[in-house]
């Protein structure tokens, strides 16, 4: 593996457990915990209240430093803004902070690029490089926060890479982030979206957290969908439905179905009827996400073909159905836009 065990992949009992290993008592790690997840400082040597000996092994030891922001940050951040990162391999990332009325978000990456094939998306261009660590998750939004001056509120797992493929250090991420020693998230604030990867939601569905589902839906027909997600041909539709509904069956919570508007491909009469008919016994919301411009050769709708879909399928489903009019497609920060350039290296 390329990265070394890292201080944020742990959570604050195991960073407890991590200090007594090294002969220190149990309250210098919940210190440790403060200075990393409360006070997000940068670098052991800011951490004055613990021994100097104890900032020196950390300095050798922790790994901390597993993002560096890259690109140019404005002031203010009344808009979502997209920051660059760069990991100690030289691979890049990239997230999202997406900031609203009452809700300050960030989108969070789980791989360097993806395995999956998706053709309307641009991170499938880069093809799979690795899975991140729990720790490098984390540290997109403590990196993120240090810029923001009130709290990060929401998290969502929608940036580069397919969660369920990278399940473990997605879950761990998402346990610091929610840990009130942590980044203290509420767990109903933190949002792990799948392209449908079967098993990865029948494991979700049982963790003791009420983190919640997002599944990219995109397409409710398997001819369409084995086009637009070939994962779709390992996963049709009727197993991925029945995964849903058994999530929502066990743990009681809504799924969120993102459902990308591909301009005469995907939000026809039929396709709307068929939604309407294949959801409606499911504990559901529909987010439809109009398509935003990539490599690939499809065509955005106007705003005119989004509300009549919209209206079209309110008006016959069981199913609240919203609209995600995405911010950021100027600078590329939108859905499916994210992409980066990086080495890709040969792992043994
Ligand atoms: N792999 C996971 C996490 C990524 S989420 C998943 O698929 O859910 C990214 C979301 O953006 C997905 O819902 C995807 O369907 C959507 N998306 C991808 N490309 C897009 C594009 N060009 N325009 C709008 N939405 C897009």
């Amino acid at each position: 593996m390329v990265y070394k065990q890292s201080l944020k992949n742990l959570l604050p009992e195991e960073i407890e457990a991590w200090v007594l290993s090294k002969g220190y008592p149990a309250y210098r790690g919940r210190q440790l915990a403060e200075w990393l997840y409360g006070k997000k400082v940068e670098g052991p040597q800011a951490m004055y209240t613990l021994p100097q000996s104890l900032r020196d092994l950390i300095q050798q030891e922790g790994n901390l430093f597993l993002t560096q922001l890259v690109n140019d940050i404005p002031t203010s951040f009344a808009d979502s803004q997209k920051f660059l990162f760069k990991l100690t391999d030289g691979e890049a990332i990239e997230s999202v902070y997406l900031p609203s009325k009452n809700r300050r978000t960030v989108c969070v990456s789980s791989q360097v690029g993806c395995a999956l094939k998706c053709s309307f998306c641009q991170t499938a261009r880069m093809g799979f490089h690795r899975n991140l660590s729990a720790g490098e998750i984390v540290d997109q939004v403590l990196q993120i926060s240090r810029w923001i001056p009130e709290n990060i509120t929401n998290v969502v797992f929608m940036g580069m890479g397919e969660p369920f493929h990278n399940f473990e250090s997605v879950a761990q991420a998402a346990k610091i982030m929610n840990h009130p020693k942590g980044l203290h998230i509420s767990a109903r604030h933190i949002t792990v979206s799948t392209a449908g990867l079967v098993p990865g939601i029948y494991a979700f569905a049982e963790l003791p957290y009420p983190f919640k589902l997002a599944v990219s839906l995109n397409a409710i027909r398997d001819d369409l969908r084995d086009v637009l997600m070939p994962i779709n041909k390992q996963y049709p539709l009727t197993d991925l439905l029945k995964a849903v509904k058994f999530y929502t069956q066990k743990t009681h919570r809504r799924v969120t179905f993102e459902y990308v508007l591909l301009k005469d491909v995907t939000m026809t009469i039929k396709d709307a009827d068929i939604l309407v008919s294949r959801l409606k016994d499911l504990n559901c919301k529909v987010n439809l996400i109009p398509y935003n411009m990539t490599h690939a050769p499809y065509q955005m709708p106007d705003e005119e073909e989004i509300l009549a879909f919209a209206d079209y399928l309110q008006s016959r489903a069981s199913f609240p159905v919203t609209i995600r009019w995405s911010g950021g497609r100027d600078k590329q920060a939108a859905c499916g836009q994210l992409y980066t350039e990086t080495k890709r290296e040969e792992y043994a």
